[in-house]
């Protein structure tokens, strides 16, 4: 609601002079300090009058007229008035055989009242004093239902723009996590990665080590260690240089890596030396797969130097050799010193405890 205080007009119609400047003279006595009393001497005249008032945003209230006049009668402008809008209170205003006017204009024109001529002061009064309360209480009921819908409105949108908001930054976090997720997933792999060789470092080794031993202890399923170290290594980097050398431990790193088994680990073990954990798998089976790998490093000429690079094998084998990680390694190494010398480009298996 604006709070601007709207005129209300009261539009009597009669096309005889003395009831129209009656009912005019009764109406302002009483409603003059609050309405505006408007008169029209025709339909048409008054349909004019309506027309500029509600152009100049004026607010009519009543409508009060005569049935019989010439030209347009009072019931098509009550209709006509009905049809612009239904909350103007309408009156008409009838001779004795006005009947029918009457129903017709209850009917079709929503008609509010009828007065007899001639009519009795008060009543008029009365009448429309309680027409008028009618028509104020449904005018501010109007304009609250349409502040309410206008709030709710505006509540709506209100509620559209923050659930957009609120999905927007839903999706941006659900994004963040995402990323998140992929940078710590790589951190995990890298913790456990060789940045050279891209095969398991030493870090993780041992810790797959000691898993794999306590298995071997609870299931009685043999381990196998291969330690596997480049030979002459030392010599290679002298001729081609530090790069080439990291070459080879790319390409040996890859051929260890074929054909291994899900649950066996291939791992840096440092420098030029790596080592492998076959899970479930015996020294004799152990000893083929390691020849299988020499034979395959030995065959193939490492790039750029076209030369060929060949591998000592030390194997040895849980729980038949030893149960612990320490004892174990050393017990491959102690294989892979006597591959070295029996000459280089070998696989040695370490010699069994004797069991007591
Ligand atoms: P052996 O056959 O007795 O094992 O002789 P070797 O020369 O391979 O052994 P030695 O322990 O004397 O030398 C190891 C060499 O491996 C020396 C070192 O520079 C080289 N090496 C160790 N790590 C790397 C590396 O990351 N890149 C390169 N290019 N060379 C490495
Ligand atoms: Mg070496
Ligand atoms: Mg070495």
């Amino acid at each position: 609601m604006s709070g601007e205080v709207v005129r209300e007009h009261i539009v009597c119609v009669d096309d005889e002079e003395g009831i129209l400047t009656a009912l005019q003279k009764q109406l302002q006595q009483r409603f003059g300090e609050e309405c505006e009393i408007e008169v029209a001497r025709s339909a048409t005249e008054a349909l004019e009058l309506i027309d500029e008032l509600e152009r100049d945003g004026e607010r009519i209230a009543v409508v009060i007229a005569d049935q019989i006049m010439p030209g347009m009668k009072g019931v098509e402008l009550l209709e006509r008035v009905h049809e612009r809008d239904k909350r103007i209170v309408k009156i008409l205003l009838t001779g004795q055989a006005g009947l029918d006017a009457v129903v017709y204009a209850i009917n079709r024109a929503g008609l509010d009242h009828y007065l007899g001529k001639p009519w009795d002061e008060p009543g008029l009064r009365l009448t429309v004093e309680k027409l008028l309360q009618k028509h104020r209480v449904e005018r501010l009921n109007a304009e609250l239902v349409e502040e309410l819908r206008r709030a709710n409105l505006g509540l709506e949108a209100q509620v559209t723009e923050r659930t957009a908001e609120l999905e927007a930054a839903k999706a941006k976090l659900e994004d963040a996590n995402e990323r998140l997720a992929e940078v710590n997933a790589r951190l995990q792999q890298q913790a456990i990665t060789d940045g050279l060789t891209g095969v398991h470092n030493h870090r993780y080794f041992q810790q797959q080590l000691k898993l794999e031993l306590e298995r071997v202890a609870r299931n009685q399923q043999p381990l196998s260690l291969l330690m596997i170290d480049a030979d002459h290594f030392k010599r290679f980097n002298d001729r081609h240089g530090h790069l080439a050398g990291d070459d080879v431990l790319r390409h040996l790193a890859r051929v260890l890596g074929e054909g291994r088994r899900v649950n066996d680990v291939v791992a840096r073990y440092g420098g030029e030396e790596f080592a492998i954990l076959l899970a479930g798998t015996d020294k004799a089976r152990a000893a083929e797969v390691a020849e299988q790998i020499r034979a395959r490093v030995c065959a193939m000429p490492m790039e750029p130097a076209s030369e060929v690079v060949t591998v000592s094998i030390g194997i040895a084998s849980a729980p038949s050799d030893a149960e612990a990680a320490l004892d174990l390694v050393a017990a491959a190494d102690a294989a892979l010193y006597e591959a070295k010398r029996a000459g280089r480009n070998c696989v040695c298996i370490a010699p069994s405890r004797a069991v007591a």
